[in-house]
């Protein structure tokens, strides 16, 4: 099919919802959408909630493995960093090839909905990966490993990856104000001091930000990832979320890797959403949440094309199972098993077992798989990763985030 239709009750952006949605699926992107029946013959019609695909703002594709490991809390990252390169998780991990674990990665993404996800890792060791994997990854960005003296030579330079982001009109992300010392809590002042703090730069955590340094993140118009199950884990703490909303500041959700952080990301909108409860005493509105894995990262990544449905943008779609109340909260709340189909570029690429059809009619090849005890299919070989991840480890390895029957 070059040419289809999906068609069902649709969030369309955070501001507007519709029962009856019909949406035009043509060369990858989004012809059309809206309320009217086009009239053309390959429609798929769904009772689930259609929603632009979720968005999982920071991420380490290389280092998706499970459990965790530390022994927090933390001052900052690199004593945690020392803990896990001398774990025996990490050494079982090292048996498994990075192509492998970058698949494993890509899946446990698509499991969860998210057809885009920021991964933050120096260019060389990532893009070999990035065709293979079952959902996409952001290949336009520059980046540092973070802001304090000890960090990690990743780019050129904080400086002229910044320069680099301004010429290219793409993302400058970095790890900063993540942990308690000295250096670390001034992180934010040092990147306004070398002229990197800007519309550009992507904030990944910010334990450590002061309200001042939420003042010019405000004023100079950056982006924050908050990545709340990681924080807790490593250092008992996280970033004050509610005064970064309450400035107004665009703040998106990422899960970092499963060895600090959130399962995946259907899993980490719930930690937050309780998180956020038990702190404040108020709720986390559906609405607030899926703007964070929507619209916020598709400006924070400047992402022109995705992160609502309308005509023009990329057809990243998700299908999630409705669960009675507002459209946003079938979508934050949803579980693993009530991912019903994910579209990414047009093409179906993990569904219930009934969209089968719609993989024959793209030519998408597919394996079924039990994945939460719901029938699924998958493209590419799922299967054949997890055995292939039990010989290099030698047993029968389980992941939390990947309950696949085989
Ligand atoms: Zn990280």
């Amino acid at each position: 099919m070059k040419k289809w239709v999906l068609s069902g009750a649709a969030i369309l952006n955070s501001d507007k919802t519709s029962e009856r949605v019909y949406i035009t699926i043509e060369n990858g992107r989004i012809a059309y959408a809206g309320e009217k029946d086009t009239g053309i013959k390959d429609v798929i019609y769904t009772d689930g909630i259609i929603s632009s695909g979720l968005i999982n703002s920071h991420d380490h594709l290389i280092g998706n493995y499970w459990p965790k490991v530390g022994n927090g809390p933390y001052e900052n990252w690199l004593p945690w960093d020392n803990d896990l390169k001398s774990s025996p998780v990490y050494q079982e991990r090292q048996q498994i090839e990075n192509r492998d674990l970058y698949l494993l990665a890509g899946y446990r993404n698509l499991l969860s909905g998210v057809t885009t996800v920021s991964d933050h890792i120096p260019h060389f060791v990532a893009e070999p990966f990035y065709d293979i994997i079952p959902t996409k990854a952001i290949r336009n960005y520059t980046l540092a490993h973070s802001i304090s003296s000890f960090y990690l030579a990743w780019g050129d330079g904080i400086k002229e990856e910044y320069q680099k982001a301004l010429e290219q009109d793409v993302p400058f992300i970095t790890h900063i104000s993540e942990g308690f010392d000295d250096e670390t809590v001034a992180n934010l002042v040092t990147l306004e001091k070398l002229g990197a703090l800007g519309a550009h730069s992507v904030l990944i955590h910010g334990i450590a930000f002061s309200e001042s340094d939420m003042d010019l993140i405000k004023k100079r118009g950056a982006s924050v990832v908050w990545c709340c199950d990681s924080n807790i884990f490593m250092f008992n703490d996280t970033t004050n979320i509610k005064m970064l909303l309450d400035k107004g500041i665009n703040v998106c959700i990422g899960t970092d890797s499963p060895m600090s952080g959130g399962l995946n990301l259907l899993y980490e909108m719930k930690f937050d959403m309780k998180y956020y409860r038990k702190k404040y005493g108020e709720e986390l509105s559906d609405d607030t949440i899926y703007r964070m894995v929507t619209e916020n990262p598709a400006k924070a990544f400047r992402l022109y094309d995705n992160g609502s449905i309308k005509e023009g943008n990329l057809a990243d779609l998700i299908v999630v199972r409705d669960r009675g109340g507002s459209y946003q909260n079938s979508v934050v709340n949803a579980e693993l098993k009530d991912i019903m189909l994910v579209v990414i570029n047009g093409m179906p690429v993990y569904g219930n077992s009934e969209y089968a059809s719609l993989f024959k009619g793209c030519n998408v090849n597919y394996q079924e798989v039990v994945v939460d005890g719901v029938e699924k299919v998958v493209i590419g070989d799922l299967v054949g990763l997890l055995k292939r991840i039990n010989r290099a480890v030698g047993f029968k390895k389980e992941f939390p985030f990947m309950p696949v029957e085989y």
